[in-house]
């Protein structure tokens, strides 16, 4: 028998990238087509790569957002996806269904300066009462009492991306896996990062190390299965960021929201899954958001069932115990109720939508968003000799290629990123010191 046993010596890498998300996976990506020469190890504390919060999310993209830093963020992501699909020939079951907002006139009237703007640099549809009307599963005329009982907001306008639509996240992140593989990309599962140590650039010997005044860097790494180093260390740890960063003093800028998903299915939900209404050339019903309390349908093709959540993270409904911010000691994927769905979702639901007779629970389960509650925009700084990227705050997965990218061009000493699509992006306006990016308005 040979036992292999692996020194400290052979666990020293050129870049160390913490966590195999989605974001670690297109960090690692594009840092090795950026320094094809470097040693890049993943370290992911899970058996294989996105089974944290990348492979609970529901995957659906939109390339519009009021933002230019993330709408360029989104649009060269999906270009990128497009390119992988359509180039690659790798299917990552790209499906542009389309992503609509429905909303009040009043709540449009609000948007209607950022939506004009958007339609010069994408392609947006404005549905009126009229052409909703064709969406024959839509209730336009929501009965007054309900509404005023569940506060919803009238239907009176659609804003539908048509650039936009639903992938399959496990398929996106194969192919990421699968080429960093063939790169020489090392990854080490079942690998946990306990901490991270601080130790001084040029050691003094006194013990105690390092002190206030002295230069530091990030000199190791300490892990469930033994200590790693390298020159460079990447943090793609999403909504565990806080708990490598809090106890170095590094604040991550986001923080862990609970999130609920339902799958609903029944042949009448098959059904309408697979109609398009006229909304889209792929035979399928447009990824949808209602116009109250941020509930939305995510259609899902192959099963032909709706995935149902809310997106309302910072709106005064979400608000209570149930909204909790989850420290990262405490996140568990518990399988949420039936009568959270029935409860909560289920109301608004029935007063928009009909032909559901058969619609029942087909499956559920619980996801984290990596929540940057101040302009729900991703993070991505560099401190001592690492750089973090986090904050997708439910919208990270359709701007992981680009964030890849940012990361890869941070690491490579440059101060500006060039995106797939061409457009270039300042490395320091998604940082903390010099962040300028707005405040994204374009999420209910
Ligand atoms: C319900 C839900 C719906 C969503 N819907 C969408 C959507 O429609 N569109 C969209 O674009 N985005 C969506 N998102 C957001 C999207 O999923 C995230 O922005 C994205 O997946 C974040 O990727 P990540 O790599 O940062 O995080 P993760 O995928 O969570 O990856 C972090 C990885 O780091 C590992 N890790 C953490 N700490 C350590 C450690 N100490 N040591 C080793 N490994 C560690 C974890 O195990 C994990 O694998 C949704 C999210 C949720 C929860």
């Amino acid at each position: 028998m040979i036992i292999v046993v692996i020194t400290v010596s052979e666990r020293d890498y050129d870049v160390i990238v913490v966590g195999a998300g989605i974001m670690g996976l297109a960090s690692a990506y594009h840092l090795k087509i950026a320094m094809p020469d470097k040693s890049i190890v993943v370290l992911e504390k899970e058996s294989s790569y996105s089974q944290g919060n990348s492979g609970r999310s529901v995957s659906g993209y939109r390339d519009f957002f009021s933002t230019v830093v993330n709408q360029k963020l989104s649009k060269s992501s999906i270009k990128f996806y497009s390119y992988i699909q359509k180039d690659l020939g790798y299917d990552i079951q790209m499906k542009n269904v389309g992503y609509m907002f429905l909303m009040s006139m009043s709540k449009f009237d609000s948007m209607k300066s950022i939506i004009t703007k958007l339609q010069s640099s994408t392609d947006l549809r404005i549905l009126d009462r009229s052409e909703l009307s064709k969406i024959h599963p839509l209730i336009l005329d929501v009965d007054k009492e309900e509404s005023r009982a569940l506060n919803l907001q009238p239907i009176e306008v659609g804003v539908l991306g048509r650039r936009c639509g639903v992938l399959e996240i496990e398929k996106l992140s194969s192919f990421y896996y699968e080429e960093c593989r063939r790169l020489g990309v090392e990854f080490n599962f079942k690998t946990q990062v306990n901490s991270l140590d601080v130790v001084p650039r040029n050691p003094s010997g006194y013990p105690n190390e390092p002190f206030l005044w002295q230069d530091k860097l990030i000199g190791g790494i300490s892990t469930n299965r033994g200590d790693y180093s390298a020159r460079r260390y990447v943090l793609t740890t999403g909504a565990w960021t806080g708990k490598l960063l809090d106890r170095i003093g590094v604040d991550s800028h986001m923080k862990a929201k609970k999130r609920f998903v339902y799958q609903i299915g029944g042949n009448s939900i098959t059904e309408m899954v697979r109609t398009s209404y006229g909304l889209n050339d792929e035979g399928l019903f447009p990824f949808l958001v209602l116009p109250s309390h941020g509930v939305y349908l995510r259609p899902h093709p192959s099963s032909g069932t709706f995935w149902i959540s809310t997106s309302g993270t910072t709106s005064d409904q979400e608000i209570g115990p149930t909204f909790s911010f989850d420290s990262a000691d405490d996140i568990e994927y518990t399988e949420p109720s039936d009568e959270y769905f029935v409860d909560n979702i289920l109301p608004v639901l029935r007063a928009y939508m009909r032909d559901m007779p058969d619609m029942k629970i087909t499956g559920k389960w619980t996801g984290y968003y990596s929540l940057n509650s101040q302009d729900k925009t991703p993070y991505i700084f560099a401190f001592l000799n690492a750089i973090v990227a986090t904050g997708g705050s439910g919208a990270g997965l359709m701007k992981s290629d680009s964030i890849g990218r940012v990361v890869a061009s941070i690491a490579s000493g440059q101060t500006e990123t060039r995106l797939f699509d061409g457009s270039t992006i300042l490395n320091s306006s998604l940082g903390v010191a010099d962040r300028d990016v707005g405040i994204e308005t374009l999420r209910f």
